[in-house]
Formats: C-alpha cells, sequence, structure tokens
C-alpha cells in the first residue's frame, strides 16, 4: 500500500458510509413555496375564473349543450392563462336529462311535495307512480322490510351529519347510490330518498344513483328536509301515507364530451407530469359554483401562479378539468386510458373536489419512504391554517392514477356550508368567499411545486 492510497483510505474513512440522503424539501423550494404563498394572497384570480365559469357557462352536465360550452371555456380560458399544450381529449358519456318531476301526498291529506329526480333515475309512466310509502333509515333496516317493501315507494330518511371534513356525505351518500336497486331487489315501486345535505331549507340535492344489473330500475327522486319532515310525522299517524310520483327524465345514447389539458413545462424534466385536477361537468340545478367550478379555479389559477415564478419547478406541472365525473367518473377513467404509456412518467397527482371554504390541509396517499416528504409538508403549512394532513384518496378523477401507482394528494377544503348548497339549485356563485377560495390556491400551489421540485421524484403506491 503506497503513502498516497494510504492517505486516500483515510480520507474515505473520514465520511459517513452511507451517503446522505438530501432534505426532502430543499431550501430552494420552500422559498418558492413561500412565494406562492404569497402570491395566492396578493394575487389571485380564482374567484374571476369561477365567476366566468359560472356565469358565462353555468350548469354543465355531461353531454348537455352546457358541458360542451364548458369545454370550449376550459380550452380558452387556459391559453388566455399562458399554459401550452393546450387541448381537449373526447371521452365517452353518459347522457341523462331530467325532464318533468312532481310529487304529492294523496292521502291522507293532499299536498304538494317538492322533489328532483336522481341522476340517471328511469322516469315513471307518464301518468305518475302512485302507491302507499314505507320508511326506513339505512341500507340494513331496509333489507329486514321484506315483503313489506313490495309494491311500495321506499322512502330513505335519514339525516347527513354536518362535519368539517364531509364524513357525513360519505356516510349517506351511499343511500343515493345503491338504495334505489337495494329497494327494487325487494320488490319496490319506486324511492324517495332525504336529500343527501345539510340543508333545512325547501332545495332538495341531486347526486347519481347506480343501477345494480339484473335488477328492476325503479324512478328515484330526493326530497329536502321539510318535505322528508312531513312524510315522517305523517307516518306517526300509523296510517297509510300514499304518494303519487312524476319523472319525465331520460336516458339517452352516449354523448362526447372531453377532458381539457393543459401544461406548464417543467425547467429540467419536462417529459415527467404532475396532475392537477378538478371535474368541469356539474349537476344541472345551480351553476356548479362550489362544485366544483372552485376546484377547477384552484388547480388552473395555482399553476398560472408557479408561471410567474423565476424559478420553474424541476417537472411539469398540468392542469386536466376533467368531464363526467359527477354522473359516471368517465373523464378520469379515459384520461388514464389515453395516457396509459405515459403513466410511468406521471410523478404525482392533486385533486380540488371538496368546495370553496376555508383550506385547512391535505389528503395524501404515498408509497413507502414518502412519509417524510409528508411530515415536511405539514410543517410548512402549519403556519398558515393549512397543514391538517391525513391518509386519503385525493378525488374522484385521479382515483385511476392513483391506481397505476401515482402518489396523490388531495386538498382539503373547510366542508361545513359545503353540503348545504351542494348538488343544489344553490350551488351558485355569491356562496364563495375569495379569500377562502384563495386558501385553497395557497395550498394546490405550493403543494403542486413540491411534489414537481424534488431531486427524486416521491416513491409510488405500491399494493
Ligand atoms: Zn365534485
Amino acid at each position: 500500500v503506497s503513502r498516497g492510497a494510504g492517505a486516500l483510505l483515510a480520507l474515505v474513512l473520514s465520511f459517513p458510509t452511507r451517503a446522505s440522503s438530501p432534505p426532502v424539501l430543499a431550501e430552494e423550494t420552500k422559498a418558492e413555496m413561500s412565494r406562492l404563498l404569497d402570491l395566492a394572497n396578493r394575487s389571485s384570480r380564482a374567484i374571476e375564473i369561477v365567476r366566468s365559469l359560472t356565469d358565462e357557462v353555468g350548469p354543465r352536465l355531461a353531454g348537455s349543450p352546457g358541458d360542451a360550452a364548458a369545454v370550449a371555456w376550459a380550452v380558452r380560458t387556459m391559453t388566455a392563462l399562458g399554459f401550452s399544450n393546450v387541448h381537449s381529449e373526447p371521452v365517452l358519456v353518459p347522457h341523462w336529462e331530467r325532464g318533468e318531476e312532481a310529487a304529492r301526498v294523496v292521502a291522507p291529506v293532499s299536498q304538494r311535495l317538492v322533489i328532483t329526480a336522481l341522476g340517471g333515475s328511469v322516469p315513471t309512466a307518464p301518468e305518475g307512480l302512485e302507491a302507499e310509502i314505507v320508511e326506513t333509515d339505512s341500507l340494513e333496516a331496509l333489507g329486514k322490510l321484506g315483503e313489506a317493501v313490495r309494491g311500495r315507494i321506499v322512502f330513505m330518511n335519514r339525516q347527513t351529519e354536518r362535519t368539517r371534513d364531509g364524513s357525513g356525505y360519505g356516510a349517506t351518500s351511499r343511500l343515493r347510490v345503491r338504495g334505489p336497486s337495494e329497494a327494487a331487489k325487494l320488490g319496490a315501486a319506486g324511492y324517495l330518498l332525504r336529500s343527501v345535505g345539510t340543508s333545512t331549507t325547501r332545495v332538495p340535492h341531486t347526486g347519481t344513483l347506480i343501477y345494480a344489473d339484473n335488477v328492476a330500475r325503479i324512478p328515484a327522486a330526493a326530497l329536502p328536509a321539510p318535505d322528508a319532515d312531513l312524510l315522517h310525522r305523517l307516518l306517526e299517524a300509523k296510517k297509510p301515507v300514499r304518494v303519487r310520483l312524476t319523472l319525465g327524465c331520460r336516458n339517452l345514447s352516449d354523448a362526447t364530451s372531453h377532458n381539457v389539458v393543459g401544461d406548464l413545462p417543467g425547467r429540467e424534466k419536462p417529459e415527467e407530469i404532475v396532475v392537477l385536477g378538478a371535474h368541469l361537468d356539474s349537476w344541472d340545478l345551480g351553476q356548479g359554483a362550489v362544485d366544483d367550478g372552485a376546484g377547477c379555479a384552484i388547480v388552473s389559477e395555482a399553476v398560472r401562479l408557479v408561471g410567474t415564478l423565476a424559478r420553474r419547478p424541476r417537472r411539469t406541472l398540468r392542469v386536466v378539468l376533467y368531464a363526467n365525473e359527477e354522473n359516471g367518473a368517465r373523464g378520469g377513467k379515459a384520461y388514464a386510458e389515453a395516457h396509459k404509456g405515459e403513466l410511468a412518467r406521471h410523478v404525482g397527482a392533486l385533486e380540488a373536489d371538496s368546495g370553496a371554504g376555508r383550506c385547512y390541509g391535505f389528503t395524501y396517499r404515498v408509497g413507502p419512504g414518502g412519509e417524510a416528504f409528508v411530515a415536511a409538508l405539514k410543517a410548512f403549512l402549519q403556519p398558515v391554517g393549512s397543514g391538517e394532513a391525513r391518509d386519503g384518496e385525493g378525488g374522484v378523477d385521479i382515483g385511476p392514477l392513483r391506481e397505476a401507482g401515482v402518489p396523490s394528494f388531495g386538498v382539503r377544503m373547510d366542508s361545513t356550508l359545503y353540503f348545504d348548497v351542494h348538488h343544489s339549485a344553490d350551488d351558485t356563485f355569491e356562496k364563495i368567499d375569495a379569500k377562502d377560495l384563495d386558501s385553497g390556491v395557497a395550498v394546490a400551489a405550493a403543494l403542486a411545486y413540491a411534489i414537481a421540485d424534488g431531486a427524486e421524484a416521491l416513491p409510488r403506491i405500491r399494493d
């Protein structure tokens, strides 16, 4: 061993044997994230983006003329925001129309009921469906009613709990999605649901149902809380309560809609992509302002703000405004299918679809080894009140990306008031507070920058 080699050996041994890993959030990355929080508070245009979508397009149910107008709006808007590669990608979507809807109690009294059809419902006969109603409050209790359901209209009466994290909706939405077929399995003629929502006004909330295969498809509608309470009180008198329900809705053949895509190319690895998603479609009753005009504005404005920085993130940020989340989730599936050869280069996904309340945190799903990164994000966002994080799915639209292993995030907005307006005629522009909306922009921009700027990509989700 020469003296030179010995000195070299001593030098090597004086360093740690394992290469020390770089910090999960580099100082330069954090500096840009701080800039983004500041920009979102000072110069966000998010409220103007929602105003434009709700006033100039309005409701946009999949396959409707409003849906096509929304796609044109999104292409126009993303181009104006300065994104690259702006284009639309076709998606075959269900096409359902609401039509006439009416109901009344016909015995033991005569009273008009306010109702709205559940999305995807079959119509009644033109003269309507008249039957006695039978009340229940869960799918389990419904199953136990057995023969008492045959030939009747099932009245599913369960309140949705008001919660900040939207968990109340998670608990009752299954009564809407699966209830009609569960009732039909027992021979029910129709289904009336206490609206899955927290409002106490006479405004009903729609939302999708999914008919099970090989089960009769029965007409289904939602009642607002006061009308549900009326039926409950009438039934307490133990006399038969009869209702006449008339729905003129129609299921038409599938239509073509589009996902709309726009990029902000990364400075070092532009071929690697972080998707920021929200859904462009909405229910037909309101303006789709909170659900999900707010999310469309949050992700679009977040990426625009990142584009104003001198130091862009290493990887590309891609806004995807998805088609048909509400009554089919076909947009998310179509994007993953159209890009299946490139999913290995999709290194992160983030969705905004939890309303327009103040942003209190985020959900995440990352692969083993990603925990330190999540902890660093929480610590970074804690001082601005947006650092609450829990493991969660992120959103419906990015579901197919998550299933392909793409680390997934969701912006969590305070949902305490969200389900007062969600899927109802009350989902209108003036419900949105611009400062609350901007708190979502700030978090989406900071998270997206962090995910896209790491020296290494985040570990992918494994099952
Ligand atoms: Zn939504």
